[in-house]
């Protein structure tokens, strides 16, 4: 049965202007028994590396989904006025360089169904987002496979693609190349953006939510910037996220970069394709990027409950409360800000239907 694609168009509850629509959101709260599953394939690999999984049954009732999201990711949408989540599996767990395909593979189908009976339970706060069952020298066929049935059985709007999943060694070829292709055919076919997205890293240089996300994130765009993805793609769509690592704050090193190695202006060569989230945690970051990307790149994004979930002291808030630093910001206009928290969002996320 194909998912018939649902119009979001609810008005704010503070702002009774329009939606916000947070483009960043895992489900890092999920009941033990999910992790226990994940225990349990680490043991079979342990004895046998190539073990072939089989998927097997993980017991989680629909209200232990509602207990570990009330006083979680929905008291803080309550409580900071947000409305819905693009909501995907947890990131740091994704772990596609544990085991093999078919481990990957029967991880994955799990933690994206349980993205699937959120959005079944709450369909005005969460709309899914696939991880992908990736895996390192293992080709996309699965992958692909795992976004068709997401997309069209699920109704999700996205995925989150890792150009790393061996976990920080980064032996895969770069986002540029053909290797990736059949990836992006299956994007633009169903028209939904990839997230670029590492898991876990598991080289001791990195540390997770620090240097291997926003590395991966500089890293991805320097990928794309050398790459023809959007000459062959020209409807494709990537988001950065994180603020998009150190781009923005680095932004004349990539103009220049472009400009001495004969590409394209930025704006040209990437600024239809590829957008930045907000997940930045400090006012002067925030306004950056606001500064410095285009209005029509950017788009609200908190990854609420995520990497950073304490109380910043020189403000008393959370650091994860990106609402707070959009709101503060001196320069936008309430049409730039609405075009940040929800019009940018449906345009790329273009399975949510414009309001
Ligand atoms: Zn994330």
């Amino acid at each position: 049965m194909l998912f018939e694609t649902r119009i979001y168009n609810l008005r704010n509850i503070d702002t009774g202007i329009g939606m916000i629509i947070d483009c960043h959101g895992h489900y890092t709260t999920a009941p033990p028994e999910l992790g226990h599953y994940r225990e349990q394939q680490k043991a079979e690999l342990e004895s046998d590396p190539d073990h072939a999984a089989i998927k097997g049954v993980i017991d989680i009732s629909d209200d232990q989904i509602c207990e570990s999201l009330e006083g979680a990711q929905l008291k803080l949408q309550r409580e900071r006025g947000t409305d819905m989540t693009i909501f995907s599996p947890r990131a740091s767990w994704m772990g596609h360089h544990i085991g093999n395909e078919s481990t990957s593979k029967y991880w994955t189908e799990h933690c994206n169904e349980l993205i699937y009976r959120i959005t079944q339970l709450y369909p005005e706060n969460f709309i899914g987002v696939a991880q992908l069952p990736q895996s390192p020298d293992a080709g996309l066929e699965t992958s692909i496979a795992e976004l068709e049935r997401c997309v069209s059985e699920f109704g999700f709007v996205g995925c989150n693609l890792s150009p790393d999943p061996s976990g920080g060694y980064w032996t895969s070829p770069p986002l540029g190349d053909r290797y990736w292709y059949p990836m992006y055919e299956k994007m633009v076919e169903l028209d939904v953006p990839a997230m670029i997205h590492v898991s876990a890293a598991c080289n001791p240089a990195f540390h997770t939510t620090g240097s291997h996300y926003l590395g991966a994130d500089t890293t991805a765009f320097m990928q794309l910037m050398t790459s023809d993805i959007t000459r062959d793609f020209p409807t494709i769509k990537f988001v950065i996220p994180h603020g998009g690592g150190a781009v923005p704050y680095h932004w004349g090193r990539f103009r220049g970069l472009a400009d001495m190695m004969g590409r394209p202006p930025l704006d040209e060569l990437l600024m239809d394709n590829v957008y930045f989230d907000t997940c930045v945690y400090h006012q002067a970051g925030i306004d950056l990027l606001l500064d410095v990307i285009p209005l029509k790149n950017i788009l609200f994004a908190s990854e609420m409950v995520g990497a950073v979930r304490g109380v910043d002291p020189e403000t008393g808030h959370y650091f994860d409360d990106t609402r707070r630093y959009i709101d503060n910001n001196k320069i936008l206009s309430d049409e730039n800000r609405q075009a940040i928290f929800e019009h940018n969002t449906r345009r790329v996320y273009s399975r949510l239907g414009v309001d």
